[in-house]
């Protein structure tokens, strides 16, 4: 009988350590692409592109970036995340100020890409009031740290009416390892399209900001080719396919 039960204790220590981990189903593009809350680029016949900076705010090159965005009369969208909203909370409400758009990009940039729904949400929930506190007004969209979408992490987003931004697939001139600027400028001219989301970093931990050199550059380098900057909202509002009203309650994933 002993025996027995000790067979049966190893078993079920066996099944324990072995349980394979649940990762979340992650669809096609296509498939989440679909329900109008999950946005890639959208297809307009304006010439228009939407900047988005994340991880931010930052002390120095956030302001030099809002100097350069005021220049050239651009408007952008900046993904911050909570923690560094709090530690910079002058220069968030300057971005809002000047007519920018602030997104959510979590609270502490947590790079675990397994984080269940209790845990998404209570970062998403945490830098929605950090910013809140800010700026008076709680964001509407949302990027995912690193890019990384499933079913748990749009599916928290939409309940929370958060609409998950990712970026156009040429628009990733890889800023945040501060390449050369001319390397920056080159990698959106040669992807440029109408209806892009092009994303750059507003917080680096280097010294100096290759991002911040190549602004300028790729600001008027969209002058010149009569592009206009705007927000993500303002881009989807003006998309030639007309989004879900964001009033409408967010559709469920089939
Ligand atoms: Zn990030």
């Amino acid at each position: 009988m002993a025996k027995k039960l000790l067979l049966l204790w190893f078993v079920l220590i066996f099944i324990l350590i072995h349980e394979p981990t649940v990762d979340a189903l992650t669809r096609s593009r296509e498939e989440y692409e679909k329900t109008g809350h999950v946005v890639w680029e959208t297809k307009t016949n304006e010439k228009l592109v939407a900047i988005t900076f994340d991880d931010g705010p930052h002390e120095v090159f956030t302001p030099q970036i809002l100097d350069l965005l005021a220049k050239y009369d651009a408007k952008a969208t900046f993904f911050v995340t909570g923690k560094n909203a709090r530690l910079y909370p002058e220069v968030l409400k300057r971005a809002d100020a000047e007519g920018h758009e602030i997104g959510n990009h979590t609270f502490h940039h947590y790079t675990n890409n397994h984080m269940s729904s209790t845990q998404l949400s209570m970062e998403l929930d945490k830098a929605n009031d950090a910013i809140a506190q800010i700026i008076r007004k709680k964001p509407t969209l949302y990027r995912p740290v690193q890019g990384v979408y499933n079913d748990t992490i749009i599916q928290t987003a939409h309940k929370k009416g958060l609409d998950v931004i990712m970026w156009s697939w040429d628009q990733d001139p890889l800023d945040w390892q501060n390449p050369r600027a001319s390397k920056i400028v080159n990698h959106v001219k040669k992807g440029l399209s109408p209806g892009d989301i092009i994303i750059l970093h507003d917080w680096n931990n280097s010294r100096v900001s290759q991002t911040v050199k190549a602004i300028e550059p790729i600001l008027k380098l969209l002058k010149e080719n009569n592009y206009k900057c705007v927000t993500v909202s303002e881009l989807m509002y003006r998309t030639n396919k007309p989004l879900p009203d964001l009033l409408d309650p967010m559709p469920a994933l089939p």
